[in-house]
C-alpha cells in the first residue's frame, strides 16, 4: 500500500517553479540548462512514481508489460535525477568536465551501469520483477542506493576540494542541498511505502532556486540581464574562447542624470534596454550600472555594424514621460582574441573602461578597441596590488626631502605612498589613489602610511627634521573617525602631533562645515595643515582664509608657469600668504634657476628632483638622518 499524500502538492509546486523559470528571460548558460532539466526530470519522476505505484497496487487489472514499463520509466528518471544533481554541484564548483573527457566517462559510468540493470530488468528481473503476483524487488534492487551514495560522496568530495571557490553562503547552500537529499534517501530506506523522497528533492530544488537561480540577481528592473549575469555568462564564453563584446556607455551619465532627473533617466535606460532587446533578440544584453551596457555575441559578430546601427538610434531622442532625452553613447569592443584573461578580469576591465570612456570626452561615433592585454592588465594589476597592500599592510612609504630655501639644509620631508606590482615593480599614487578613494580603501591605506611614518621616526633620530608631511585624501577628511584614529596612532609611537603636517588639496572642500570641524579638532590636538597643490585648481581665497592652515604648497605647474613667463602675480600671492603667517613651499623644483627664483620671491621651503626624488625610508635614513 503506497501513500500519495506528498506527491500531488509536490507536482503543483514544481509547476510553479516551471512557470517562473520559463516566464523570466534566462541566460543561455549550462547552469540554467541543468536547472531546467532538474525540474523537468523531477516532474517525470513524480508522474511515474504515481503511475507505477498505482500499477503495482492494481497489477491484476493491467497487462504485465504495462506495469513493467511504468516501473522502468520510474527507475530510469529516478537515477537520472541524482546524476543531474551531481552535475549541478560540479557546475557550481566550476568543475564541470568536458563532455568527451575521461572524467565525464568515469562520472557517468555508475549511472549507465545502473540504467543498464534497470532496462534489462524487463527480461532479467535484476532490479525489479513483475509477474502474476505483482511487483517484486530484484536481487540488484539496491543499485539505486549504490548509485545515489556514489554521486553524493563524489559531491561532498568535490565540495570539500573546491570549497575556497565559493562564498560562505554558496557553500552552505550547496552542502545543504546535498544533505537534504541524504536525509531523503534515509527516510525512503526506512519507509519505502511513503512516497516522500520527492519532497526532499523539492526542498533541494528550492535551495538551488533561491541561492543560484534567483531571477532578482540575474535580471535588472530595466528588463536586461544584470552585471552578475554578465560575469557568469562570460565565464562560459571565455572558457570556449569564442566571444565578442560590444559595450556602450552613455556619455556624461551623471551630468545627464542631473539635467533630466533620476526618474526620467531610469525611464530612458528602460527604453534603451527594450529597444536593444527587441532589435537584437538573439544577443544576450546586459545593463552594468551608471549608464553602461553590453551585448555579447560570437567572435564573428560584426560589431562595427552593430555599433553604427545603435549609434544611429541615439541620434533620435528617447521619449520618456513627456520628456525627450537626448543621449549620446560611446562604444567599445572587446574580443576573445584579446589575450588569456579570465572572466573576472574581462568583466572588470570592461566595466572600468566603459565607465571611464563615458566620462571622458571621446569625440565622434568611433568604436574603441579595448586592448586588454596592455592597458587593462595594468589596471587589474594595480587593483590587485592595492587589495594586497591594504589586506597585508604592505604599502611602501617613500620620503622626499624638503629643503630650507635659505640654508639649503633638509628641514622636513613628504611621505609618498607606493605599491609593489607582481614583479616587484613600483606603482605610483596617480595609478591607485583614485581607485582607493572610489572603493573606500583609502581610509586604511592612509592610516597605514601614517603608521609607517610614525614607526620609522620613533625608531630613528628625527631631530634633524622639523616635520614630516603626510597626504590626506578628501575621503579621509570626511571620515568622522579620522581624529581619534590619527591621535591613537601618534600616541602609540610617541610621535608629537606637531611633527606631522597634513597635506590636503582644495578637492577636500566638498563639505566645508565638516572639513572646518575636522581641521579645528586636529589643530587643537597639535596637528598642522598644509594646503597642497595650490594653483592647480580654482582657488576660493575667502574660504581658504577661514581654514586653519599653517602653510601653502605651490603646485609645480604654477611654479613652472611663473619661471617661464615671470609676472607679479605669484610674488604678490606669496607676499600676501606670508603676511598672513603662512609658510610657503614650492614643489617640483628641478633646476637651480627655478630654485633661485622661488627663493627670491619669498618661498620658505623647496621640494623637487633637484634635491632628491622620493626615496625608500632606509635610503632616506642613510642620507639625511
Ligand atoms: P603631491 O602630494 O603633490 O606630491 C608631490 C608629487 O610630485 C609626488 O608624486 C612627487 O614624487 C612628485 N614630485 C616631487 N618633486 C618633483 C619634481 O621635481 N618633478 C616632478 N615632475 N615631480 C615631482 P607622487 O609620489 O607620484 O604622488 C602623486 C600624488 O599622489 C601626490 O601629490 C599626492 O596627492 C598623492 N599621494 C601620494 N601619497 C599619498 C598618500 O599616502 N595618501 C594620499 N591620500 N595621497 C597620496
Ligand atoms: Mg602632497
Ligand atoms: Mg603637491
Amino acid at each position: 500500500m503506497f501513500h500519495f499524500d506528498f506527491t500531488f502538492p509536490s507536482i503543483l509546486i514544481l509547476l510553479i517553479f516551471l512557470y517562473f523559470f520559463l516566464s523570466e528571460p534566462r541566460l543561455p548558460v549550462r547552469k540554467n540548462r541543468l536547472f531546467f532539466l532538474l525540474v523537468l526530470v523531477e516532474l517525470l519522476v513524480l508522474l511515474f512514481d504515481i503511475l507505477s505505484s498505482n500499477a503495482d497496487m492494481n497489477y491484476q487489472d493491467l497487462p504485465i508489460w504495462l506495469t513493467a514499463v511504468l516501473n522502468m520509466a520510474y527507475f530510469v528518471f529516478f537515477l537520472a535525477r541524482i546524476l543531474l544533481y551531481f552535475f549541478y554541484t560540479l557546475n557550481i564548483l566550476r568543475r564541470f568536465p568536458d563532455v568527451r573527457s575521461p572524467a565525464m566517462l568515469l562520472y557517468s559510468s555508475v549511472f549507465f551501469l545502473s540504467e543498464l540493470l534497470v532496462l534489462s530488468s524487463f527480461w532479467t528481473g535484476a532490479v525489479f520483477l513483475i509477474d502474476q503476483n505483482g511487483y517484486h524487488r530484484g536481487p540488484f534492487y539496491n543499485i539505486i542506493y549504490v548509485c545515489f551514495f556514489f554521486y553524493l560522496l563524489l559531491s561532498f568530495l568535490f565540495i570539500f576540494l573546491e570549497r575556497k571557490k565559493l562564498s560562505r553562503r554558496d557553500q552552505i547552500s550547496i552542502i545543504g542541498c546535498n544533505v537534504i537529499l541524504l536525509c531523503g534517501y534515509i527516510v525512503r530506506m526506512l519507509m519505502p511505502q511513503y512516497l516522500v523522497l520527492n519532497v526532499f528533492y523539492l526542498m533541494a530544488l528550492l535551495v538551488i532556486f533561491i541561492s543560484f537561480e534567483n531571477p532578482a540577481v540575474y535580471t535588472t528592473s530595466y528588463g536586461s540581464f544584470s552585471f552578475p549575469a554578465l560575469r557568469e555568462y562570460l565565464e562560459e564564453r571565455v572558457e570556449k574562447g569564442d566571444f565578442r563584446v560590444l559595450g556602450f556607455a552613455l556619455r556624461n551619465y551623471s551630468d545627464a542624470r542631473e539635467i533630466y532627473g533620476i526618474k526620467q533617466m531610469e525611464q530612458g535606460i528602460r527604453l534603451i534596454c527594450s529597444y536593444i532587446k527587441k532589435t537584437y533578440p538573439s544577443l544576450p544584453f546586459f545593463y552594468l550600472r551608471s549608464g553602461c551596457f553590453a551585448l555579447v555575441g560570437p567572435e564573428k559578430m560584426d560589431v562595427r555594424k552593430l555599433a553604427d546601427d545603435i549609434s544611429a538610434r541615439f541620434h533620435r531622442p528617447w521619449v520618456a514621460d513627456e520628456t525627450e532625452l537626448y543621449l549620446n553613447a560611446v562604444f567599445l569592443q572587446m574580443s576573445s582574441t584579446a589575450g588569456s584573461l579570465d572572466a573576472d578580469q574581462v568583466v572588470e576591465s570592461l566595466a572600468l573602461s566603459l565607465f571611464d570612456i563615458g566620462q571622458r570626452d571621446v569625440t565622434g561615433d568611433g568604436l574603441l578597441d579595448l586592448d586588454l592585454s596592455t592597458l587593462l592588465r595594468h589596471e587589474i594589476a594595480v587593483k590587485r596590488a592595492l587589495d594586497h597592500a591594504v589586506e597585508t599592510g604592505s604599502v611602501d612609504v617613500f620620503l622626499q626631502p624638503i629643503m630650507d630655501a635659505q640654508t639649503g639644509a633638509v628641514i622636513g620631508a613628504e611621505a609618498l605612498a607606493r605599491l609593489r606590482g607582481d614583479q616587484g615593480s613600483l606603482i605610483f599614487p596617480n595609478d591607485f589613489i583614485g581607485l582607493a578613494e572610489k572603493n573606500g580603501q583609502i581610509i586604511r591605506l592612509g592610516e597605514q602610511v601614517l603608521e609607517k611614518v610614525c614607526r620609522f621616526f620613533s625608531e630613528h633620530d628625527r631631530r634633524q627634521l622639523q616635520w614630516v608631511n603626510v597626504n590626506l585624501s578628501p575621503i579621509q577628511c570626511m571620515n568622522p573617525e579620522l581624529r581619534t584614529r590619527f591621535v591613537d596612532i601618534l600616541s602609540r609611537y610617541r610621535v608629537p602631533p606637531p611633527f606631522i603636517h597634513l597635506e590636503i588639496t582644495e578637492a577636500s572642500m566638498i563639505d566645508y562645515t565638516v572639513l572646518t570641524e575636522q581641521m579645528n579638532e586636529l589643530r587643537n590636538r597639535g596637528f598642522c595643515f598644509v594646503l597642497d597643490d595650490y594653483g592647480s585648481g580654482y582657488s576660493n581665497l575667502s574660504r581658504l582664509q577661514r581654514l586653519p592652515f599653517t602653510g601653502i604648497k605651490l603646485d609645480m605647474e604654477i611654479v613652472r608657469a611663473h619661471c617661464k613667463d615671470p609676472n607679479p602675480v605669484l610674488p604678490t600671492l606669496v607676499r600676501v600668504f606670508r603676511e598672513r603667517g603662512l609658510s610657503i613651499t614650492a614643489e617640483g623644483i628641478e633646476t637651480d634657476a627655478v630654485a633661485e627664483e622661488m627663493t627670491a620671491i619669498g618661498c620658505d621651503y623647496l621640494q623637487g628632483y633637484l634635491f632628491s626624488r622620493p626615496v625608500p625610508m632606509d635610503e632616506f635614513r642613510q642620507k639625511y638622518l
